[in-house]
């Protein structure tokens, strides 16, 4: 069940220690959009989004948004931000991620990904080699087939990683 466990638990993206991680030899971030940097479905890339896109390519890593939703949505929120993107990216199966890491031409020992879901974001992290990174979600409100996920989360967090979170 260590398949489900993070490396890390942030209440939220914006205290992603960046410079810890690129000195530790990371190159590459995916990041998931809905509840970990957007309000779920409706929101855009906001000032507090772009600019953490913005610094995360300063310290020289390669940034691709990285969603199991669709391609409008994906787009949406993007809006007029240059960045790398991969839509219906089938989390927690882990093609996606080894496929955006050759994309990016890096390894996903050096490739951290971002979330707010056990059971697709760091699933597939793990799955994958990756290093997934934990979220709190931004809001309460989820899609209906993430809040169906999200009751599996709980029973996770307390009867496998026996945290509270
Ligand atoms: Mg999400």
């Amino acid at each position: 069940m260590a398949l489900f466990r993070p490396k890390q638990i942030l209440n939220i993206f914006t205290d992603l220690d960046m410079a810890y991680y690129r000195e530790k030899g990371f190159d590459t971030i995916l990041l998931d959009v809905d509840n970990t940097i957007a309000v779920p479905n409706t929101g855009g890339c906001d000032e507090r989004a772009a600019k953490f896109i913005q610094k995360l390519k300063e310290h020289g890593y390669r940034v691709v948004i990285f969603s199991n939703n669709n391609e409008k949505r994906v787009k949406m929120f993007i809006g007029d931000i240059d960045v790398d993107y991969w839509y219906l990216a089938l989390k927690p199966l882990p093609f996606s991620y080894l496929a955006v890491c050759k994309k990016m031409k890096t390894s996903p020992k050096r490739t951290l990904v971002l979330g707010d879901q056990l059971i697709t974001d760091i699933l597939g992290a793990n799955l994958s080699g990756c290093y997934g990174i934990y979220c709190k979600q931004l809001q309460e409100k989820d899609s209906k087939m993430t809040a169906f996920n999200r009751r599996f989360e709980k029973m996770i967090w307390r009867y496998v990683l026996h945290e509270e979170v």
